[in-house]
């Protein structure tokens, strides 16, 4: 088991990643649209939290996490890192800690206790979700590779793009152009489980059903 005693040193120099899940959650903890704060609060085209100039995270004080609750997946398992094979079981391994940190390590608990302590289950399974869709999207890029390389290479340049990837990290933005749902989702999962079908029915769905047809940017829009 790791206990943090909140040193804040862990909270600088690191790339901490987010998926739209996750940045949902984090706009709706600072009171923003996905789309502010993806403008205000994001780096890499919306997959990275921002750091300050002196590298510290963008949500640090000198309290500890400004966001704790609605904190990120790899802020709850550090200092584990998870690798996620399809059809294998979850792995878990230590990332190297930083060498003044005061969390404290210790021989009780187990690699599931500490992840239920950190409240990490809602967070891998979002991730698993979209990761999950990623994968259908390669597939669906495969299938039209074999059949039509001109409109494999354009899917491509849509998809691969960083600029491009801001707008599919967008819930908000995402949901408002092209769900039909009128109501505003009641948390986030429903608004993760809305805007992967809205993306599985615009890209997915669209790219394996029309072979014949071209792949257009998605009907959303730009933050
Ligand atoms: S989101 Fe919170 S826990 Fe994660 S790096 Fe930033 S300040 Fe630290």
């Amino acid at each position: 088991m790791y206990t943090c005693h909140r040193c804040l040193r862990c909270c600088s120099h690191k790339r901490i990643r987010v998926n739209p899940y996750e940045v949902y959650r984090l706009a709706r903890r600072v009171g923003m649209s996905t789309t502010e704060f993806l403008a205000t609060n994001t780096i890499c085209g919306g997959t990275e939290l921002a750091r300050r100039e002196d590298e510290s995270c963008v949500f640090l004080t000198k309290e500890g996490c400004g966001v704790h609750a609605d904190r990120p997946l790899v802020c709850r398992l550090y200092p584990l890192g998870r690798r996620v094979t399809p059809g294998e079981p979850d792995r878990y391994h230590m990332s190297e800690t930083h060498p003044e940190s005061d969390g404290v390590f210790s021989d009780s608990g187990t690699v599931e206790s500490f992840l239920a302590s950190q409240g990490a289950r809602p967070f891998e399974e979002a991730a698993d979700r979209y990761f999950a869709l990623l994968l259908r999207m390669g597939d669906a890029m495969s299938e039209r590779a074999s059949t039509d390389q001109e409109e494999y290479d354009a899917a491509a340049e849509v998809l691969s793009a960083p600029p491009d990837w801001q707008p599919w990290l967008d819930i908000d933005a995402a949901l408002q152009s092209g769900d039909g749902e009128s109501s505003a989702p009641a948390s986030a999962e429903i608004a993760m489980t809305r805007h992967i079908e809205l993306l599985e029915r615009k890209f997915v769905s669209k790219a394996t059903a029309t072979k014949s047809g071209s792949l257009s940017q998605p009907e959303v829009q730009s933050p």
